[in-house]
């Protein structure tokens, strides 16, 4: 199937009842910085995100480019009905075989966590309902290492990705931000780290288990 990106309109990106491609990857780096973001509208930049907002600045602008008959389209917004979700794509080449291909452009080495890919996946979504195309690969490109990672947009991954759409309705529609149990490990690069206070947080709710314990006890001795 060809496309055109000249298909595209782009009044329905910010649609207010569509859930954000960043908060899918928000989530899938720890819910309660997707909850924290989305629902209570905290967002605090630190070094990883300051460096990464800069060297973004060249794919935040709305434009396009012709490289070896390849035309790339930069900030271009997408959106799913079926989905209901929108954003924006840093990247989306547009071959002249027809394949459209969405990069997603990141600051720093590859992560060991999946969230960039079912950001990207979620793009390849849109841009397919949009298009009415088939696109069963996409990219990250790291800025600092300059290395591009192919992405397979495999069935295991889009079901991810409505896994994760699922997951962030419930987050924001149960108004209540999840404890940073699982997610510890990623807190030393997370921006939100000083606001979240995880380490207090986990001591916290070790103390309420230790008294729960300490009361049952006290109760089952009495
Ligand atoms: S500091 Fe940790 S628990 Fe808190 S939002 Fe960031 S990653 Fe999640």
């Amino acid at each position: 199937m060809t496309s055109d990106c000249t298909d595209t309109s782009i009044n329905d990106t910010n649609s207010p009842d569509k859930i954000p491609l960043s908060a899918l990857n928000q989530y899938a780096y720890c819910p309660r910085r997707c909850y924290l973001i989305h629902a209570e509208g905290e967002f605090k930049d630190n070094l990883h995100t300051e460096s990464g907002t800069r060297e973004h600045e060249h794919v935040d602008q709305l434009t396009h480019d012709i490289k070896k008959g390849v035309r790339v389209e930069f900030a271009l917004p997408v959106w799913s009905d079926k989905l209901g979700i929108s954003g924006r794509c840093d990247a989306v080449e547009f071959h002249p075989d027809g394949r459209v291909f969405p990069v997603e452009y990141k600051h720093g080495k590859r992560k060991q966590w999946d969230n960039d890919d079912i950001q990207v996946a979620a793009q390849a979504l849109c841009l397919e309902e949009m298009l009415k195309t088939d696109i069963p690969n996409a990219a990250i490109y790291h800025i600092q290492t300059r290395r591009r990672r192919d992405v397979s947009i495999d069935q295991d991954l889009r079901n991810q990705v409505t896994a994760t759409i699922t997951a962030v309705i419930n987050l924001l529609n149960g108004q209540h931000c999840p404890l940073p149990t699982e997610h510890i490990k990623r807190c030393p690069q997370c921006s939100l780290n000083e606001l979240c206070n995880p380490e207090l947080l986990n001591e916290k709710s070790r103390l309420q288990q230790l008294s729960a314990q300490l009361f049952n006890l006290e109760t089952d001795e009495a």
